[in-house]
């Protein structure tokens, strides 16, 4: 099976807050992306990887490639309006790209801002989907869960949840079918429109390191996270 990766940086990243968008803020030194593209190549060389980023936003990376003399081999995508859109424009690249075979592909798909994913975790992502089709990372809640009702609520059974991450890899073929559905607001990952096309979702382990930085303080903890690993 050959190996695809999409690492998804197509956002604005606006509730960072920051001047530059959240995947250039640095990270132990470098831009976030570079670690994040960098898991994927510690995995395996051979994985293919393909970078989506806002149109212009490509000057900035290609000077920033430079700067910090980052030469991992990668294509470049453009963001959409919605995830959805970017990840489709991904895709596109992936499925017009030299040898490309969906029969015998796996895609993952990454957002950029988990730089933390350990190479354990990308590994079992694809051995699991290469079986089962399908793989997403999941970790228990850690709050209590209630259903709203009106100015009510109703407690759930937290154990019957989980939270998702990513990467989420899934078979080629079936996967770029599933993103030539219409866009639905209710697609917030690749899982939702992977199972809105009739399949099934297998599960992982995934690890709270691999959390999402979306606000400032997840980069302390990022760089926490790093300090503990070297
Ligand atoms: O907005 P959210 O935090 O859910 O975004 C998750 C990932 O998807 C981010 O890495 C972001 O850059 C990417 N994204 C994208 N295109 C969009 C919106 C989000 O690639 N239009």
């Amino acid at each position: 099976m050959k190996a695809y990766a999409l690492i998804m940086a197509g956002g604005a990243g606006q509730r960072m807050a920051a001047e530059i968008p959240k995947q250039f803020l640095l990270l132990h030194g470098r831009p976030i992306l570079m670690h994040t593209l960098s898991a994927f190549y510690q995995y395996s060389p051979a994985v293919k990887l393909v970078l989506v980023i806002p149109r212009q936003q490509q000057e900035l990376w290609q000077k920033l490639c430079i700067q910090y003399s980052f030469d991992l081999p990668h294509l470049l995508a453009y963001g959409g309006k919605e995830r959805f859109d970017s990840v489709r424009n991904g895709l596109q690249k992936i499925a017009g790209s030299e040898g490309f075979d969906a029969e015998n592909s796996l895609i993952a798909v990454h957002d950029a801002v988990r730089p933390l994913v350990g190479v354990h975790l990308i590994e079992t992502c694809y051995q699991t989907a290469e079986r089962y089709g399908s793989a997403i990372p999941v970790t228990p809640l850690v709050d209590s869960l209630r259903r709203r009702d009106g100015e009510w609520s109703l407690a759930e059974n937290r154990l019957d949840f989980c939270a998702v991450q990513t990467p989420q890899v899934f078979n080629a073929k079936a996967l770029l079918e599933a993103y030539r559905q219409p866009y639905h607001p209710s697609f917030t990952d690749d899982a939702s429109v992977m199972e809105a096309a009739g399949h099934r979702i297998r599960l992982v382990e995934g690890h709270r390191k691999n959390s999402k930085i979306t606000v400032p303080e997840d980069l302390l903890l990022a760089e926490y996270w790093l300090k503990q690993l070297k």
